[in-house]
C-alpha cells in the first residue's frame, strides 16, 4: 500500500467504525432499512435523537433565549410556489449533473475529475445539464399546475415570508434577527458520506437584518459568534477552517460567503456557512421596513423615519453535519489487553446520557430496589438523560456507556445500603469517587454547566 492508500484506508475505517457504532448503540439507522434503504435518508434512534436535541437546545439557548434581538419562527415546510419563484430557487437551485450513457449512473459534474468516462463502468458520459434539487409535490386534490408546491430546500424563506408578521407583532428595531430550526429537503444527485450529504436534513438558521452600511461589521461579528458556539458544544476547533468562497461558487443570493469547513475523514468539506444575502430576498418578496430614528434622536426631535429594505447576514448551521463533526471530534480509542475500546468523549452538557445507574448485581433485590428508588428515579426526574443499566458485568456496562459517551456511571453496592454513598466512575479518567446519594444531584448539576 502507498502512503496515500494507507491514509485513505485508515480514514475510511474511522467512518466505518462510527457508522457501525451509531447503529449498534441506537444513534442513527439507515432510512427504510428493512426495505433495502432509501438513499440520503436516515432515522434517528433514542441516543442520536437525544444528542441532536441537545445540540439544538444549545443553539437555541445561545442564539435565541440568550439574546434580546432574536425572534423565533417555525414556518410550514410546504409553501406556495411563488415563494420559491421569488427566491430564485425554481430557476437557480440546481447542481450540474452528468449521466453515463451506458450504465445510467448519475454524477455531480463538479465533483468528478474525468467528465468523459464513467468511473463505474467505463462507459461514455453524456452532456452536463442543470438538475433542480427541489422536491416537487402537489397540494390538494387537484393536479393542475397551480397546485404545485415544493418541500423547502432551506429554512431561510420561512423567515423572510414572516418578516412583515414579525415586524408588525414585535416592532423590533434594526439590527434584529429571526431564527428557525427545521427540516430542509434537497434531491441531492449523489447523497453520500453518512450524515454529511442527505436528501432530508435539518438546519438551524438565522436571518440577521441590518442597515446596508453595517454589513461588514455584522459579518465579522457573526463569524465570531459561530466560532464561539462550535467551541462551546465541543467541536475539535483544530479541524475547523474558514474558507472565503469565490464568487463563482457562491449561492445565487450571496455577495459574500465564508464556509466553515471541517476535516472529515473523507476530506475537508463544509460544516456551516455564513452568507451576506444583501437585500436580495426581502426585495424579491417586495417587503420593506420603516427605519425609525434611535430613541434619543427621536426625543430630541432629530432624525426622521425612512422606508428601507434591510440587508441580511445569514449564519447557517446544518444539524446533521454538527452531529457528525461532533462525533468525529470526540471519538477516541483505548487499547487494552489486545482489545480496542471506542469512546465518545462528549461534554457532559451535550452527551445523550449524563449518567447511567447500575446495581452492582442484578440478582440482589435489595441492591436493585435501592438503585431504582433512591438513585435512578430521583436523578431521572431531575435530569431526564439518565440510563438504567444492569446488563452484563460492571466492566461490560462501563464499556457500553463509554461507547454511548456517558460521562458518569453510578454504581450501588453493598456498602451503599449502610453508608448511603455510591461509586461514581468518570469516563475519561476511569477514576472512581465515593459520593453521598444525597449529594448526587448537585454533583451532576455542576458537571453539566
Ligand atoms: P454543499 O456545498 O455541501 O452542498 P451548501 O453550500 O449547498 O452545501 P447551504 O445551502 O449553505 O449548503 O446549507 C446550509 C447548511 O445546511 C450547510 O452548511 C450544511 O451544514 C447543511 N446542509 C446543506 N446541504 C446538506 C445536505 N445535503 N445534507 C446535510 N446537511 C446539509
Amino acid at each position: 500500500m502507498t502512503k496515500d492508500t494507507k491514509e485513505n484506508a485508515r480514514e475510511n475505517s474511522v467512518m466505518e467504525k462510527i457508522i457501525s457504532l451509531c447503529k449498534r448503540r441506537g444513534f442513527v439507522f439507515q432510512g427504510s432499512e428493512i426495505y433495502g434503504g432509501l438513499g440520503g435518508t436516515f432515522d434517528w434512534g433514542h441516543y442520536g435523537l437525544a444528542l441532536k436535541n441537545n445540540i439544538k437546545k444549545a443553539w437555541w439557548k445561545k442564539f435565541v433565549d440568550g439574546r434580546k434581538d432574536m425572534y423565533g419562527v417555525d414556518a410550514a415546510i410546504l409553501m406556495r410556489q411563488e415563494v420559491w419563484q421569488a427566491s430564485g430557487h425554481v430557476k437557480g437551485f440546481a447542481d450540474p449533473m452528468i449521466e453515463c450513457e451506458k450504465c445510467k449512473e448519475k454524477f455531480r459534474a463538479d465533483q468528478i475529475e474525468d467528465k468523459k468516462k464513467c468511473s463505474e463502468c467505463g462507459g461514455k458520459l453524456g452532456e452536463v445539464r442543470q438538475f433542480n434539487m427541489m422536491f416537487q409535490t402537489k397540494v390538494g386534490a387537484s393536479d393542475n399546475s397551480s397546485a404545485t408546491s415544493y418541500l423547502r430546500p432551506e429554512t431561510a424563506q420561512g423567515m423572510f415570508v414572516n418578516f412583515k408578521n414579525t415586524v408588525d407583532a414585535f416592532h423590533p428595531k434594526l439590527p434584529f434577527g429571526m431564527a428557525q430550526i427545521g427540516k430542509a429537503f434537497r434531491n441531492e444527485i449523489t447523497p453520500r458520506d453518512f450524515l454529511f450529504r442527505q436528501r432530508e436534513f435539518e438546519q438551524m438558521e438565522i436571518e440577521y437584518f441590518i442597515r446596508s452600511e453595517d454589513w461588514e461589521k455584522y459579518f465579522e461579528y457573526w463569524k465570531g459568534e459561530m466560532m464561539d458556539w462550535m467551541e462551546e458544544i465541543g467541536l475539535d476547533m483544530s479541524k475547523v477552517h474558514e474558507l472565503e468562497v469565490p464568487k463563482e461558487d457562491r449561492a445565487h443570493y450571496s455577495s459574500r460567503t465564508v464556509d466553515f469547513e471541517f476535516d472529515y475523514p473523507f476530506g475537508k468539506k463544509e460544516l456551516f456557512g455564513l452568507a451576506y444575502r444583501t437585500d436580495f430576498d426581502l426585495k424579491n418578496h417586495k417587503l420593506d421596513y420603516i427605519d425609525e430614528p434611535a430613541d434619543a434622536e427621536a426625543m430630541a426631535g432629530k432624525g426622521k423615519s425612512t422606508k428601507i429594505v434591510p440587508h441580511v447576514v445569514e449564519p447557517t448551521f446544518g444539524v446533521d453535519r454538527a452531529v457528525l463533526a461532533l462525533i468525529l471530534s470526540v471519538y477516541a480509542e483505548d487499547k487494552k489487553d489486545g482489545e480496542t475500546r471506542p469512546f465518545l468523549k462528549f461534554k457532559p452538557s451535550i452527551a445523550p446520557v449524563i449518567c447511567a445507574v447500575s446495581p452492582l448485581l442484578k440478582n440482589k433485590p435489595e441492591l436493585v430496589e435501592y438503585a431504582n428508588t433512591k438513585v435512578y428515579a430521583p436523578l431521572k426526574a431531575e435530569f431526564g438523560r439518565v440510563a438504567w443499566d444492569d446488563n452484563g458485568n460492571i466492566g461490560k456496562r462501563y464499556r457500553r456507556q463509554d461507547e454511548i459517551g456517558t460521562p458518569f456511571c453510578v454504581v450501588v453496592d453493598f456498602d451503599t445500603l449502610t453508608d448511603n454513598a455510591v461509586t461514581v466512575r468518570d469516563r475519561d479518567t476511569g477514576e472512581q469517587e465515593r459520593i453521598k446519594v444525597a449529594d448526587l444531584g448537585k454533583y451532576i448539576k455542576e458537571k453539566i454547566l
